[in-house]
């Protein structure tokens, strides 16, 4: 930040970087292996970001495959993006859908939901690649019993932005990059960005000065912030609120996917119980017995 003759401050130089994470792996539903930077011991979210699951890339042999089968979700929104291999997805709202390569499912559980994920058949009978995200993003209080919605966006709709000279490609998922603007409907303000920088090349990328925004490393290395700090593979980047821009730039000869999440955030008390994220206590302890009395209805 700068000040200008008039004492007001300018905001437009990029972020500083607040910290860098290395994720740890675990394990999520029936046992599939993720890399996760948050929820850790040492940060819990990044507000309106609940979670954020790396399935790394892998290659299954066949019968290996995992999902998560029917679980609950009340009070917040889950995000798939797909790289590699196929995910079925049921619900008790009686939606269902497959999505693959660079589709993204935006579920938003609000007063909840009972969904499966499960690898496609052709994955789990014949194995093979297997790549994606999970992001949790949590909705405010006065809209989670909200009624549960469902947008699956196929890759082909969603906008992809270029650098005249190739070497800046950006999927632009929620918000806007270099002219594009996404198609899917978020509930809370929120920038959500894939983006492949060739060897050298940089990106500026603008956000708002109120977001909570990090970087995540999918493939690669790359210079961070105002201080051009490295990270590579399966860090987490977070930014400080010293500027409206984030830059980032891939190393000389390693070419760099990053997924960039910025979102304003709630600043609201958040009670998290396993799959329900509410604001207080009670509120979990209703939406489990809400859950266990068929409430969130089931899958048919
Ligand atoms: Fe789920």
């Amino acid at each position: 930040m700068k000040s200008t003759e008039n004492g007001k401050l300018e905001k437009t130089q990029s972020r500083s970087v607040k910290g860098i994470i290395t994720s740890i792996a675990t394990r999520e539903g029936a046992g599939f292996a993720v890399r996760r930077p948050f929820p850790t011991q040492s940060l819990s979210l990044v507000d309106p970001f609940l979670l954020l699951d790396h399935m790394e890339p892998v290659t299954l042999a066949p019968g290996a495959a995992k999902g998560a089968p029917d679980h609950p979700h009340r009070g917040f929104e889950t995000v798939t993006y797909m790289l590699e291999g196929h995910f079925v997805h049921r619900d008790s709202a009686g939606n269902s859908g497959t999505i693959g390569p660079g589709d993204v499912q935006w579920m938003t559980a609000g007063q909840g939901v009972v969904h499966s994920e499960m690898p496609d058949e052709e994955l789990l009978e014949n194995g093979g690649r297997l790549h994606g995200f999970q992001i949790w993003v949590n909705l405010p209080a006065k809209e989670k019993m909200i009624a549960p919605r469902y947008q699956d966006i196929p890759s082909s709709q969603i906008p992809i932005a270029e650098s005249e000279d190739g070497k800046v490609w950006v999927k632009v998922i929620a918000g806007k990059s270099m002219g594009k603007e996404a198609v899917i409907d978020t509930k809370t303000p929120i920038t959500f960005l894939h983006v492949k920088l060739e060897p050298g090349a940089k990106l500026e990328q603008a956000i708002p000065y109120q977001y909570n925004t990090f970087a995540y490393v999918v493939e690669g290395k790359g210079y961070f912030g105002k201080e051009q700090l490295p990270a590579e593979t399966d860090q987490l980047v977070l930014f400080s609120h010293d500027g409206e821009t984030v830059s980032f730039e891939a190393a000389d000869k390693q070419s760099l996917s990053v997924l960039i999440l910025g979102g304003m955030p709630l600043n609201e008390p958040v009670a998290r119980y396993g799959p329900f994220v509410m604001n207080t206590q009670n509120e979990i302890v209703q939406a489990l017995q809400d859950y266990q009395n068929g409430r969130m209805g089931a899958i048919h």
